[in-house]
C-alpha cells in the first residue's frame, strides 16, 4: 500500500507517447509541417496519416524543403497495411515539440 501512489504516477507518465511536433529542415530550420509523433525515438518515417498540415506535400514523391529545396526524404509504402510515408534521409530533419500556449520562435 505504501508504494501505490508512486507506482501509479509512474505508470501514467510512461503511457503511450503521442505528441504534436514540428518537423524541421536541418539545413535551414524551416518548418516542413506539423506532425503527430508516436513513440520516443528518432523520426525515420513520416506517416502521411500523421501529417497535420501542409497536406499538399502528400502529392510529392520526394520530401523537399520549400525554403532551401534540399531533398529530405522519399515516399514509400510501409508494411502490410500499405501506409504511405516519407522515408527520411538520415539526419535530414529534426523535430521540436509543439507547446500550445507558449510557442516561441527564436530566429537569429
Ligand atoms: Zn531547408
Amino acid at each position: 500500500m505504501k508504494n501505490n501512489f508512486t507506482s501509479d504516477k509512474y505508470t501514467k507518465g510512461r503511457g503511450k507517447f503521442s505528441k504534436r511536433v514540428y518537423i524541421k529542415c536541418v539545413n535551414c530550420s524551416e518548418i516542413i509541417f506539423n506532425y503527430q509523433k508516436e513513440g520516443n525515438g528518432a523520426i525515420e518515417k513520416l506517416f502521411f496519416d500523421n501529417i497535420l498540415d501542409n497536406f499538399a506535400i502528400k502529392k510529392e514523391s520526394k520530401l523537399i524543403c520549400q525554403k532551401c529545396e534540399k531533398v529530405l526524404g522519399s515516399r514509400f509504402i510501409f508494411g502490410k497495411d500499405k501506409k504511405l510515408a516519407f522515408k527520411v534521409y538520415p539526419g535530414a530533419i529534426y523535430y521540436r515539440i509543439f507547446v500550445p500556449e507558449r510557442t516561441v520562435f527564436k530566429r537569429g
